[in-house]
């Protein structure tokens, strides 16, 4: 196989994940550019479910990140009272082969960056290289890029191109010029984390609230003295006026603009107003996601992750869909023996009719919107949700999600689609013991 040049844009999730999968089928030469001068581990929790954490393992990856984050057991939905309207098992707990991870985002990140520059050498990663359009030149592309510290421009020329640069992606702006900033739905979330007790089974999430105010919560990792480091992501809608920039993770905010809104509620003991009180840092991030596109790619430039398709933060399915999409572009490409142009469109083909499906379920609030019907048909609150939901509503909703994020049992359970033989053996689920 001719080793095409691949120029990766992003050392996110995406970016790296596919640095990573890229060379576990054999492609060798592959560049990685990041705006950002320093890749700092940024972010706070995120969950990976099983169907990804199977390709991290297919990956050689888990080990390493399994002392690393908590295996979620379990997740509960309730209203501001704690009242239980839905109770799940997750991951291992649920029968799947693989764990759902609770991770830092930056902790991920920090792991798929050590891996791609153990195996490629520190030249295949560029920081500080902000990609600001893409050519087509003869047969090939050509990457301009804004060198950071020295205000310069560079040309990259490369075979093939992958827009992995999150939801403001310079890359999809190039394949789609017209489209504008992403749309915001008029909510913002606010987010923070804090070390403390753990509470209820160590390994629990609890989402809570309702349709205008929720919360989620959960650890996602845990010191020997048992402490755990919490982490929490409240929705609220914007305050006219606020005008937080939309895409950006990182913009501070007070506590006080906030945790208010909160006061009184009370989940099985935990107070989320006093979580949110006491966290070090405080963070607003408007809720936006990205229209489905027609087409993820244009001659041999490719989109993946969020620059592809940002969805809602709902249903754990952000770093999630981002490590597949990874996995199977690397896949693809490989079973085509290096046909940029066929495998390509076999992603394309495998990957964007499911993630249009996730995109729209998660406009429509994916398995969340229970929370919501619990507080318009019962305000006050209520002492079992059998008194709220018709019988098996609450299943029907919760399988359909299951089926959109393909998630099904069967499915995931079996070895990975895309596991890159016979470049690397692919090693069993170890046995995965409580952290
Ligand atoms: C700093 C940061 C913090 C985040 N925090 C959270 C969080 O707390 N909770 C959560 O659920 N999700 C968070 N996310 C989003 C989450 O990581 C993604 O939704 C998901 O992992 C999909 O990953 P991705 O690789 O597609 O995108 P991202 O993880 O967003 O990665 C995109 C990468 O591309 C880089 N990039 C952007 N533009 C350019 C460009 N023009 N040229 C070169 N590189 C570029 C970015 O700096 C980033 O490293 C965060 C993202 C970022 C960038």
């Amino acid at each position: 196989m001719k080793q095409p040049r691949i120029l990766i844009a992003g050392a996110g999730i995406a970016g790296l994940t596919a640095a990573i999968a890229l060379r576990a089928h054999g492609f060798t030469d592959i560049q990685v550019l990041e705006r950002s001068p320093v890749i700092a581990p940024l972010g706070s929790g995120i969950n990976v479910l099983p169907h990804a954490v199977r390709e991290l393992h297919a990956l050689g990856l888990l080990e390493c990140l399994l002392p690393q984050c908590i295996q979620t057991g379990e997740l509960f939905y309730m209203n501001h009272r704690g009242d239980r309207i839905w109770r799940e098992d997750r991951g291992v707990a649920a029968g799947y082969r693989w764990p759902q991870l609770s991770i830092h985002r930056g902790w991920l990140q920090a792991e798929l960056l050590q891996r791609v520059l153990e195996e490629g050498g520190t030249g295949h990663v560029h920081a500080g290289q902000e990609v600001v359009g893409v050519f087509d030149e003869g047969a090939g592309h050509v990457v301009e890029c804004l060198d950071r510290q020295t205000g310069q421009t560079r040309r990259h020329h490369a075979d093939l191109v992958i827009g992995a640069d999150g939801i403001r992606s310079s890359i999809r702006r190039a394949l789609y010029p017209q489209e504008g900033p992403p749309p915001a739905n008029g909510m913002v979330v606010f987010r923070g984390m804090l070390w403390g007790p753990s509470f209820m089974t160590g390994r629990s999430m609890i989402i809570a609230g309702d349709g205008r105010r929720k919360i989620v919560l959960y650890p996602m990792a845990r010191r020997v003295s048992g402490e755990v480091l919490l982490n929490w992501a409240a929705a609220l809608p914007e305050n006219p006026g606020a005008g937080y920039a939309r895409g950006d993770w990182n913009q501070p905010v007070s506590p006080d603009v906030f945790a208010g809104e909160f006061a009184g509620w009370d989940l099985g003991g935990v107070s989320p107003e006093a979580l949110m009180r006491s966290s070090p840092d405080t963070f607003v991030y408007p809720m936006v996601d990205r229209e489905p596109l027609p087409a993820w790619s244009r001659g041999h430039v490719v989109l993946m992750g969020d620059a592809a398709h940002a969805m809602y933060p709902i249903g754990s399915n952000g770093a999630t869909q981002s490590i597949i999409d990874a996995c199977a572009l690397a896949h693809h490409l490989r079973q085509k023996e290096g046909d940029l142009t066929a495998g390509i469109g076999a992603y394309e083909a495998d990957r964007r009719p499911r993630l249009t499906a996730l995109q729209a379920a998660n406009r429509r609030q994916g398995p969340e919107v229970v929370i919501d019907l619990a507080a318009q048909r019962a305000p006050g609150g209520f002492a079992r949700s059998g008194d709220v939901f018709e019988p098996g509503e609450l299943e029907e909703i919760a399988s359909r999600y299951t089926r959109i994020s393909a998630m099904e049992l069967d499915a995931v359970n079996l070895p990975s689609p895309y596991q890159p033989s016979p470049y690397q053996p692919v090693r069993m689920a170890p046995e995965l013991e409580p952290t």
